[in-house]
């Protein structure tokens, strides 16, 4: 089994004006290619072949002999999961039950967005910033470089690139109003909160 490029579940303009087609050309195409084509050439041959992206990133994350396919995993985890945590016409205030468990684990939605946005822009350097369940409870993160959620027992569910190739075309050294235009034009609470319920689901399963 090798890691496919999983498809972009949009055209490569559907983001715009928020994200130009010219840089989720190169982000996907290039960036997110490259990921998923080291991580295959790093598994070739080794234990890690015939296992899941998750598999191998939960395997490889505590080991520094392993670090590239980590860090390439990773990345190739990251952004699938970024893609579809965007979509166009979206962002603002979600509905359901993941706008209720926003209002409880942050007193409001304002107060989520606030202290997302901080998270998103004060983080130093390349990384990624994440909305996450652990613990039974909603909370924001930020992961340095490669680093995901996922390989520290935490449920992803909405994911931000912060590295400069996400942004750096369309806003330069702008990070707070690329932040701004995803929390308020791109997120996708669908995802999210289809991200949510599985999660609760498992839980009670
Ligand atoms: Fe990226």
């Amino acid at each position: 089994m090798t890691f496919e490029l999983p498809k972009l579940p949009y055209a490569l303009d559907a983001l715009e004006p928020h994200i130009s087609a010219a840089t989720v050309k190169v982000h996907y195409g290039k960036h997110h290619r490259a990921y998923v084509d080291k991580a295959n050439q790093l598994i070739a041959g080794t234990e890690f072949e015939r296992r899941s992206l998750e598999d191998v990133i939960a395997a490889t994350a505590p080991q520094k002999k392993y670090q590239s396919l980590f860090n390439n995993a990773a990345q190739a985890w990251n952004h699938g999961f970024y893609w579809n945590s965007m979509s166009p016409d979206a962002g603002g205030e979600p509905d359901g039950a993941i706008a209720d468990r926003l209002a409880t684990d942050f007193k409001s939605f304002g107060a989520f967005r606030d202290a997302f946005k901080a998270a998103a822009v004060d983080h130093f350097g390349s990384g990624w910033a994440w909305l996450v369940l652990d613990g039974g409870r909603l909370k924001i993160t930020a992961t340095a470089n490669a680093d995901t959620p996922i390989a520290h027992g935490k449920t992803a569910l909405l994911a931000m690139d912060l590295w400069e190739h996400a942004y750096y075309l369309d806003y330069q050294n702008q990070r707070p109003s690329y932040v701004e235009n995803f929390l308020d034009k791109l997120a996708n609470w669908d995802f999210a909160g289809r991200n949510y319920a599985l999660a609760i689901e498992r839980k009670v399963a």
